[in-house]
């Protein structure tokens, strides 16, 4: 792999479960298909309806990412709620090799490991109007169950808390309108057509 400096600049998207980050990536990856990459995490938390294996998430065993930890196989991980969470040096080196902008869909104790690592990245916050429209979304969604929610949004204060310290994050985009959000988030990833 070249040298981080010779890459584009990854662009680290967190924001508390339930602001719009899939969503948002979703069109970025349809209008820029060839520009952006996405760093497949892995997880153990058990698939969504929808979500593919090597796509969304590699899916594997608490047993499979504790081996993978014990290897040193990941830039970052954490866990959130009852899952574990980890980016791995491979899916970052494998967008980088195409050439392509890598993307990061994290949650904040991955924002703090990346920030010591050599990755230059670029740091994007997503946050919603509030917490009870937050808390909506989360339901109208639909993915989770109650107990999954309640501990969703319990970090979700956490995770805004800690976007308030300064110079965390190279901007903050509230999730109102979504067609709003949108430009923004486009002009944070796509800066040269500002
Ligand atoms: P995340 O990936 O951050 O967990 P999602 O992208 O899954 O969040 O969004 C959570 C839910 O909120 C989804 O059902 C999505 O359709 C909805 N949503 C996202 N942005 C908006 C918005 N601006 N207005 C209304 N609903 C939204
Ligand atoms: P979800 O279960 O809703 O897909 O993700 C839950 C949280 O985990 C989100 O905040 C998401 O950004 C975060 N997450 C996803 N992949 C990773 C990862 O590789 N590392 C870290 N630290 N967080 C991740």
């Amino acid at each position: 792999m070249a040298p981080t400096t010779q890459l584009p600049r990854p662009i680290i998207v967190s924001g508390p479960s339930g602001s719009g980050k899939s969503t948002l990536l979703k069109r970025l990856f349809e209008a820029y298909p060839d520009r952006f990459g996405f760093s497949v995490s892995h997880t153990t938390r058990s698939p969504r309806l929808g979500e593919e294996d090597g796509i969304a998430y590699n899916f594997v065993t608490k047993e499979a990412f504790r081996k993978l930890v014990d290897e040193h196989s990941f830039i970052e991980h954490a866990r959130f709620g009852s899952n574990l969470y980890g980016t791995s040096v491979g899916a970052v080196k494998s967008v980088a090799e195409k050439g392509r902008t890598c993307i990061l869909d994290i949650e904040m104790e991955g924002v703090k490991q990346v920030k010591k690592t050599d990755l230059n990245a670029r740091f994007l916050f997503l946050q919603p109007p509030s917490v009870e429209i937050l808390e909506k979304r989360l339901r109208g969604r639909g993915t989770d169950k109650e107990e999954d929610i309640q501990a969703r949004l319990a970090q979700a204060g956490k995770e805004i808390d800690f976007s308030h310290i300064p110079g965390v994050h190279d901007q903050i985009i509230i999730n109102d309108d979504l067609e709003k959000a949108w430009q923004e988030f486009k002009a944070f990833c796509v800066p040269d057509e500002r």
